[in-house]
C-alpha cells in the first residue's frame, strides 16, 4: 500500500494530528500539502517535513470556513502538483460549556469549522479527484462520533455530523473511485487537549489530575492516551487502501474507550 507521489491535502496540518498524519506521508514519500490558517506555521511545518524527507511538503494558507479560500487553496495545489489524491480534513477546535450557557455564536463557529469545513474541502477536493477517476477522502472524527461527554453540545454534534457525510460521500464516489472514511480517536495530547484540562477542572469543579484520569482515561483499558502515531497509522491505511472494499467506514482507535 503505496503513496510515494501521491498528493495528499491535510487541514489542520501545522500541530497536532495533522502533523502526526503529515509526518507519516512525508516518510511514505508523498507530496503533502500544510492547509492551515496560521500561514507562518504550516509554513515551517513544511519546511521541517521536507527536510525529513523522502516526501516533500508545501504550505497553503486556508480557512476551511471561507468557500473562496478553499477553492482558491485547492486549485493552488492543482497548479503546483497536478493532482489530489487524499484529503486529510482534520481542521478542528474544542469549545466546551453546558448546553444551556452554549454561546450561540461560539456553537456556530464550532459546527463551521468541523461540518462546513469537511463540506467545501471535500467538494473541492472531489471535483479533481473524479478527474482523475480515484482518490481518498479521510475525516477526523473523534469517540466523541459515537459517544457523547457533558460539555461538549458542539464538537459531538459536529463529530457525529461527518459520520453522515462520509456515507453519502462513499455512495456518491464510489463509481469514482473515490472513498471516505472516518478516523475515531480517543483523547490524543495535542495543543487542542492540553488547553481542555484546566477548562474543565473550572466547569466540572474537580482537580486537572481527575480530569485526566477520570474523564478523559477513565474507561480506556489502560488508562493511557492515544498517540499521534497511532492515529497517522489508520491514516494511512485509509489513504493508501486500493479499492472501494474499504469506504463509508469509522474505525476507533482509543485504547478501549469505546469498544463497538
Ligand atoms: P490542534 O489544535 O493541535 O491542531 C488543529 C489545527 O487546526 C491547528 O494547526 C489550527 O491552526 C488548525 N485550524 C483551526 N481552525 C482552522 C480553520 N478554520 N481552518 C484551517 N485550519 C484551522 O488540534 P488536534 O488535537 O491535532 O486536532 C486535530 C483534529 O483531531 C480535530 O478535528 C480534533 O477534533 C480531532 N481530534 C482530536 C483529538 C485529541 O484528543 N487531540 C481526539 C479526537 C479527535
Amino acid at each position: 500500500m503505496d503513496l510515494k507521489d501521491k498528493v495528499c491535502v491535510i487541514t489542520g496540518g501545522a500541530s497536532g494530528i495533522g502533523y502526526g498524519i503529515a509526518k507519516r506521508y512525508i516518510a511514505d514519500g508523498a507530496r503533502v500539502v500544510i492547509a492551515d490558517m496560521r500561514l507562518d506555521a504550516a509554513q515551517d511545518a513544511a519546511d521541517t517535513l521536507t527536510a525529513e524527507g523522502p516526501g516533500k511538503a508545501m504550505a497553503v494558507e486556508m480557512n476551511v470556513t471561507d468557500e473562496q479560500m478553499v477553492d482558491a487553496g485547492m486549485q493552488q495545489v492543482i497548479d503546483a502538483w497536478g493532482q489530489i489524491d487524499v484529503l486529510v480534513s482534520n481542521a478542528g477546535v474544542q469549545i466546551v460549556h453546558p448546553v444551556v450557557d452554549f454561546p450561540f455564536d461560539e456553537w456556530k463557529k464550532l459546527l463551521s469549522i468541523h461540518l462546513d469545513g469537511a463540506f467545501l474541502t471535500s467538494r473541492a477536493a472531489m471535483k479533481h479527484m473524479y478527474k482523475a477517476g480515484g482518490g481518498a477522502i479521510i475525516f477526523m472524527g473523534s469517540v466523541h462520533s459515537k459517544e457523547a461527554s457533558a460539555l461538549k453540545s458542539a464538537y459531538v454534534t459536529a463529530k457525529h455530523g461527518l459520520l453522515g457525510l462520509a456515507r453519502v460521500i462513499s455512495k456518491e464516489g464510489a463509481k469514482h473511485g473515490v472513498r471516505a472514511n472516518v478516523i475515531c480517536p480517543g483523547f490524543v495530547k495535542t495543543p487542542l487537549v492540553e488547553k481542555q484540562i484546566p477548562e474543565q477542572a473550572k466547569d466540572l469543579g474537580i482537580s486537572e489530575e481527575e480530569v485526566v484520569n477520570k474523564v478523559m482515561l477513565g474507561n480506556t483499558v489502560d488508562q493511557e492516551f492515544t498517540t499521534i502515531e497511532d492515529v497517522a497509522e489508520i491514516a494511512h491505511v485509509f489513504a493508501a487502501f486500493p479499492t472501494n472494499a474499504l469506504t463509508g467506514q469509522s474505525l476507533v482507535v482509543s485504547h478501549g474507550w469505546y469498544m463497538n
